[in-house]
């Protein structure tokens, strides 16, 4: 895929490529390789006692998503919650929900995996927390990640700051990921552009991130 980064003299010197290679022009265009993650579509959080309106709200945006991602070659990687009944501690905070093995914890119908999907499970907010998403995407040579799923605030947010950490590009489509209050969702979003410079988008962009042959 190929991700066009606008590039000026006297912004970031990381990016000033102009200095470096003489690029005639402000408009760099960047060789990236992106993974769409879609985090947590699962029942308990779409249809289930934690889920509601604003997760089924972005349920189309992220299944034209994936199917655009594997059109053009981009890895398609599900991470969702797998709890171990009596064990994890999240259950202290949001009370027993997503178990390992119980029909709360399988993907919505509509976004069932596919032939070369992946599917990692998760205990904790992050995706990348104990889950083996960084090995995968080490082996996968990717370094972008479009988070989809939910809850912005909470998981999202929490996969967007081990992204960061482990040095990937941070991508977050707005209307492929949802919290339980506009005024969470807004601070989430400017959260995660602010500390890690998330670049925030649409679906429409997203699809052009993911959907171009390499
Ligand atoms: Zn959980």
């Amino acid at each position: 895929m190929r991700l066009k980064v606008c590039c000026r003299e006297q912004g970031n010197p990381a990016l000033n490529l102009k200095k470096l290679y003489g690029a005639p022009t402000q408009l760099i265009v960047m060789e990236l390789k992106a993974a769409l993650l879609v985090i947590d579509m699962i029942k308990e959080f779409v249809t289930g006692r934690l889920g509601g309106a604003h997760a089924h709200a972005v349920v189309p945006n992220i299944k034209r998503l994936a199917e655009t991602a594997r059109r053009g070659g981009s890895p398609v990687v599900y991470v969702t919650d797998a709890h171990l009944m009596g064990v994890d501690h999240e259950f202290d905070v949001w009370g027993s929900h997503a178990v390992a093995g119980s029909d709360g914890a399988e993907m919505v119908p509509m976004l069932a995996s596919m032939n070369g999907d992946h599917r990692l499970y998760k205990r904790r907010y992050s995706a990348f927390y104990a889950t083996g998403l960084d090995a995968l995407l080490r082996d996968l040579d990717v370094d972008t990640v479009v988070l989809t799923g939910v809850l912005t605030n909470i998981c999202i947010q929490h996969t967007a700051a081990d992204a960061f950490y482990r040095g990937y590009r941070v991508v977050v489509p707005t209307d492929c990921v949802n919290a339980l209050t506009q005024e969470e969702q807004e601070t989430s979003l400017a959260f995660m552009r602010r500390m890690y410079d998330a670049m925030l988008t649409d679906s429409v962009e997203a699809e052009e991130m993911l959907g171009e042959q390499r």
